[in-house]
């Protein structure tokens, strides 16, 4: 039998861990977890329920609520992407905003969030065959990861990326607004006290500012095949 890793990819914001992590599920035949949408779905939650606006969180209603989220992952058609739930509800559309976008890492700042959302991750991530992108994988859910990645790229690049996707996606949105949300989430993210956004001392870095899709693919997958067959 084919030996199953876990592979972790954490990174700054919008620098396309999602994609790759992605990649390599399909191709090994791995699960793939995009922990960045548990955090948005609970973000939307707050939304929704009024705990979290400009100027105002209220963080302890959000905290005794937690019992009333259910996240879970749906997919569509066999090889598509899973959609994220919320208590059943496919919200996968509505977690993509720029508003979400803005309130997520304040939310990720919560340690009783993060409990909730990691123990649920390394539960799906138990068994291995596990391909999960997020900010603290190789460090706080899957320490023992046989493949870390920390992937890197200029602010610029990210936030023309981010604000493309946005485009695509039909949503008014101003470049500037994209490349201030993608620099203040990474600030919240590497200062938080609660499992910052820091490379773990045994991943490797991967600056793909000039690097396209393919060729970030090929590199990391061989990095995974030598990692299952215990080459390195
Ligand atoms: O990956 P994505 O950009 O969708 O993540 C949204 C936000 O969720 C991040 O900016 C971060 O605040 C939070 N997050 C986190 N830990 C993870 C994944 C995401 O704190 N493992």
């Amino acid at each position: 039998m084919i030996k199953k890793i876990t592979i972790a990819i954490d990174g700054y914001s919008s620098t396309g861990k999602s994609t790759v992590a992605k990649q390599l599920a399909d191709y090994l035949d791995y699960i793939y977890v995009d922990t960045g949408a548990m955090y948005r779905a609970v973000t939307y939650f707050a939304m929704q329920k009024g705990y979290i606006s400009e100027n105002h969180f209220d963080k302890e209603a959000l905290i005794n609520s937690l019992d009333e989220i259910t996240v879970g992952f749906e997919k569509a058609k066999p090889f598509e992407t899973a959609d994220v739930l919320l208590n059943g509800k496919n919200i996968e559309a509505e977690i993509r905003t720029l508003e979400v976008s803005s309130f997520v890492s304040p939310i990720a700042t919560v340690p009783e969030v993060r409990r909730k959302l990691v123990h649920q991750q390394q539960l799906i991530g138990k068994q291995k065959g596990v391909s999960m992108d997020g900010r603290d994988i190789g460090t706080v859910v899957f320490p023992d990861a046989e493949l870390k990645i920390f992937m890197n790229a200029s602010a610029e690049q990210r936030a023309k990326r981010r604000y493309e996707e946005l485009l695509k996606r039909g949503d008014k949105v101003v470049y500037q607004d994209v490349y201030d949300n993608v620099v203040e989430r990474d600030r919240i993210d590497t200062t938080r006290e609660d499992s910052p956004l820091i490379k773990a001392d045994d991943a490797i870095e991967i600056d793909n500012s000039e690097m396209n899709l393919e060729d970030q693919f090929h590199i990391i997958l061989q990095l995974a095949k030598d990692r299952i067959a215990g080459r390195i």
